[in-house]
């Protein structure tokens, strides 16, 4: 703290008096936290701003109630022997001889401003954010969130990206997700959308020259909400010419250094890399959370010659919970089965571990449809022990890998605040994720501007499996599980890009409606470019240790995409409809 924070009203702020200032005449301006009678005339006040809360000792204090705004003047004095609190910074000390003024007064707030608040139900604590962001947590949530996006501009301008500003009202972005639409008072029938990301701009921003570009963006999407996801968010968007995978890779290293550094005082090394490819096989997930083990095991060979029919599938792995059995009770086997079938699952197949007479033996009901050497295989290929719990599942690969996966998380994600900040870029993603099955055209995994990887091209012109084959140049980061943010090398060619389009079914029409300027502008000279954007909101909440992003948020909207502060989203008045030549429809009740 520096003296900096005084002002024409205040000398000091509560949180930063200590034994070095006893003696001296402080004037402060807060909230009142609490107030605690003691004797007939005299009250402790506690005192509270955004750094902190200090004792004063009042006289006459009757009218004071909690979240009064007073001004206090006193002296600072150390408080008397056996009521010094350690819990509080300023717990040592104490101002007396106070005179108060009453700044503004307060009605009861609805809920208390302490740590009771976690429990107060979320859509009260929204209400009444301005009240909630009082709270210390709150206050230390923002403070970070703005020492960190300091820290990343920082990081970037030190690497010479250039900060841009790119339009909020535009033509609809290819993000994937739903937009989000403003009727075009001037052009009646007409909508901008609001950027689902700067993607579009930013390559532009690459054919005009700028060589780096980089926003604290706000993106817009209409998906479904979730812990992890708000219709606006904010992202470091990045950009950069004549610039590889690589690049790009080392750049953002630098900037989401900067930030944990912001956290935990030391920067991070070199981000390990993982292939698309093996995250799938070892975790079940292309953002594995690799705080823990419990990999998932291949064991298609063991079942070749098997007899099981359930068995009799292209692809079998399993994942072994170590020393589970005990705890794993036959209603939460069961659970787990459920849902597994939830998650796209024929069945689960699970096996406890148990000493036999001759040796491990497996405690299953379909033990009795497996041979000896079957069973050895599966102990030993997971390295089973007695007492662990075994679990298998047989699909198409994919299948597997998502359905184990999920089962990985759900028996060993340790929470959000241990095991440290576990970051890996997973690389080489594939260009497509899917075969539409009523187009029968291959879905964008990342978007069409995404380039092909290299030695993938001739794969391109060959059926929909080998497309399904085709890698990319598009990275992901992840941390702890979550993604972080995606990017890829660009496609600056308008053949490949012709061709991306052609097999997406974006007729040359639509290519041409829809990012015309984009194609447009690659016809004049555009360099080869690659980029990145990663989520502020996301970042800070795990470096925070909060599970939900709501949390580092100043006024984020509910899990149903309401505010309940504003009322947003609100009817408007005729008169504008008009204005905007929109008529409304019946709504069902
Ligand atoms: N525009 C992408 C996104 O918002 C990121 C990128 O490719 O740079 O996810």
């Amino acid at each position: 703290m520096t003296a900096s924070t005084s002002t024409s009203m205040r000398s000091h702020s509560c949180g930063e008096l200590s034994l070095d200032q006893v003696g001296q005449t402080v004037t402060l301006c807060g909230w009142v936290a609490r107030r605690r009678e003691h004797g007939e005339h005299l009250a402790f006040i506690d005192l509270r701003d955004h750094t902190g809360l200090v004792q004063c000792v009042v006289d006459g204090a009757a009218e004071l109630r909690s979240e009064f705004v007073v001004r206090v003047t006193g002296v600072l004095r150390p408080r008397p022997e056996g009521t010094v609190n350690d819990q509080l910074s300023t717990g040592q000390v104490e101002v007396g001889e106070c005179t108060v003024e009453v700044l503004s007064a307060a009605e009861p707030p609805p809920f208390p401003l302490d740590e009771r608040a976690a429990d107060v139900d979320e859509t009260v604590r929204l209400r009444y954010r301005y009240l909630d962001l009082r709270r210390e947590d709150m206050q230390k949530n923002l403070r970070t969130r703005a020492k960190i996006n300091s820290a990343i501009r920082s990081a970037m301008d030190a690497q010479d990206f250039v900060e841009i500003e790119t339009p909020m009202l535009i033509a609809s972005t290819p993000e994937g997700a739903r937009d989000f639409v403003v009727p075009a008072r001037t052009k009646p029938g007409n909508f901008y959308a609001l950027p689902q990301s700067p993607q579009l701009f930013k390559q532009l921003c690459m054919v005009g020259g700028v060589d780096r570009y980089y926003q604290i963006a706000r993106c817009f999407r209409d998906e479904d909400l979730r812990a992890d996801r708000q219709f606006e968010f904010s992202q470091l968007d990045a950009e950069m010419s004549f610039a590889s995978q690589d690049d790009v890779l080392e750049c953002i290293t630098r900037a989401v250094s900067a930030a944990v550094e912001v956290v935990t005082g030391e920067g991070i090394g070199e981000v390990p890399r993982m292939t698309w490819r093996d995250a799938m096989d070892r975790f079940g997930s292309d953002k594995p959370d690799v705080r823990f083990g419990m990999e998932l095991t291949e064991l298609t060979s063991v079942f070749a010659k098997t007899e099981f029919n359930a068995f009799k599938a292209s692809s079998i792995k399993g994942i072994c919970h170590v020393g589970a059995a005990a705890e794993t009770s036959r209603s939460r086997l069961d659970e787990l089965t459920d849902d597994a079938k939830r998650w796209g699952a024929k069945g689960l197949v699970w096996m406890r571990v148990e000493d036999g007479e001759a040796g491990l033996s497996l405690n299953s009901p379909v033990a009795k449809f497996l041979s000896e050497d079957e069973k050895t295989g599966i102990l030993d290929l997971l390295g089973a022990q007695a007492g662990d719990v075994i679990y298998l599942v047989a699909d198409d690969w994919a299948k597997v890998c998502h359905v184990l996966g999920l089962l990985r998380l759900a028996l060993g994600r340790p929470p959000v605040n241990e095991g440290g900040f576990n970051f890996l870029w997973v690389v080489d993603f594939p260009l497509f994720e899917s075969i539409d099955p009523v187009t029968s055209k291959p879905v964008s995994a990342h978007h069409p501007f995404t380039m092909p990887h290299e030695d993938d091209w001739a794969l391109l012109d060959g059926e929909p499996e080998d497309l399904l084959k085709v890698r990319s140049q598009a990275y992901d980061l992840v941390l702890n599980g979550w993604e972080l943010g995606s990017g890829s090398v660009r496609i600056h060619r308008s053949d490949i890009q012709s061709r991306i389009f052609e097999l997406l079914g974006v007729s040359a029409e639509e290519a041409a409606l829809k990012f015309g300027f984009l194609l447009d502008a690659f016809r004049f000279g555009a360099p080869p470019h690659a980029g990145f954007a990663f989520g502020i909101d996301r970042i800070v909440a795990l470096l925070l240790g909060e599970e939900n992003i709501r949390e580092v948020i100043a006024f984020p909207k509910t899990q149903s995409g309401g505010d309940p502060l504003t009322g947003a989203p609100t009817p408007i008045e005729p008169a504008q409809l008009e204005e905007l030549g929109l008529r409304l429809l019946p709504q069902a009740t």
